[in-house]
């Protein structure tokens, strides 16, 4: 299926800075730093940072992959993960020109061992001038491993066997390429049971309607395209909103392993 513009691809790095402007052009204070615990203290929540402890009236965790660091009432949320391989390609000389037009590509087969993404050639912001291609996909089965796990895996390149088959799939997509450098990184996506995200009060006064942590947790591999929606289901219920009844509420239930 071809989907015509105004379709196209997302720079990850450029929708967190865009929602970081416009979160700041609320009001909103912005402070960077490593969250290390949270948890409830009296009438308030209390959010221990490296860089100080932070009080808030309600807290809303959206930490994705890493939901389980510290001391957070996300421990034992009943998540898997993805572990993706991605190949990056620069291209030589006028190769992006030849590829112009070429579209984001999502590929879903009966057998997901063949699934993959690609994405057209990007200006590299590491070289003026040049431009490079990703093609990634997941390894075969979900996993469970631990926040150090996680780490552990994004500080390397990857799987070097998916690295190479990404590698003949993309010589087969686009034959002739032309290579000035290529290397891989690693990813993950988390998943929850329902398939959506896990969008729901936790931790202590929850069973009294009383909660003062929410959390929007487990994109499911589609929570990019779909993040103003699911954004705005969590910030309507942080709010006190009633849940839209258009949406099954327990897709977005938050379930922990026992
Ligand atoms: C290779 C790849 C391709 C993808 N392709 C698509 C696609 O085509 N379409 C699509 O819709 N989605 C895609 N996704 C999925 C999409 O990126 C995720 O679903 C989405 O980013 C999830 O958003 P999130 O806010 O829940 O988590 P994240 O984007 O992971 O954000 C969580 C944030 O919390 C921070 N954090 C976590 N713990 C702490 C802590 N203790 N202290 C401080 N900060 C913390 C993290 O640093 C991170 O910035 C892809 C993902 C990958 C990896």
């Amino acid at each position: 299926m071809s989907e015509p513009a105004p379709a196209g691809y997302v720079d990850p790095r450029a929708h967190v800075r865009a929602e970081v402007l416009a979160a700041a052009g609320a009001g909103a204070t912005v402070v960077d730093a490593l969250v290390g615990s949270v948890t409830v203290s009296g009438h308030c929540v209390e959010v221990g940072t490296d860089v100080g402890p932070i009080s808030a009236d309600r807290v809303l965790l959206a930490t994705g992959a890493f939901s389980g660091h510290g001391d957070t009432p996300l421990a034992g949320l009943d998540v898997e993960y993805a572990l993706h391989t991605q190949l990056y390609v620069a291209l030589e000389g006028d190769e992006a020109d030849r590829l112009a037009g070429m579209p984001s590509i999502i590929a879903k087969h009966a057998d997901p061992t063949g699934d993959l993404y690609l994405t057209p050639p990007v200006p590299d912001a590491v070289r003026p001038g040049h431009h490079v291609l990703k093609i990634g996909m997941p390894q075969d089965d979900h996993v469970r491993v631990s926040v150090a796990d996680l780490s552990a895996w994004y500080r390397t390149d990857g799987d070097p066997a998916t690295a190479a088959r990404l590698d003949r799939i993309l010589r087969g997509l686009l034959p002739e390429l032309r290579v000035a450098d290529s290397w891989t990184g690693s990813c993950v996506t988390t998943y929850t049971p329902t398939g959506h995200p896990a969008i729901d009060w936790v931790g202590p006064g929850v069973e009294v309607g009383a909660g003062r942590i929410a959390c929007c947790v487990g994109g499911n591999g589609y929570a990019a395209k779909c993040a103003p929606a699911l954004g705005g289901l969590a910030a309507g219920m942080l709010l006190g909103d009633p849940w839209p009844t258009e949406v099954d509420r327990d897709l977005f239930r938050a379930r922990f392993l026992s």
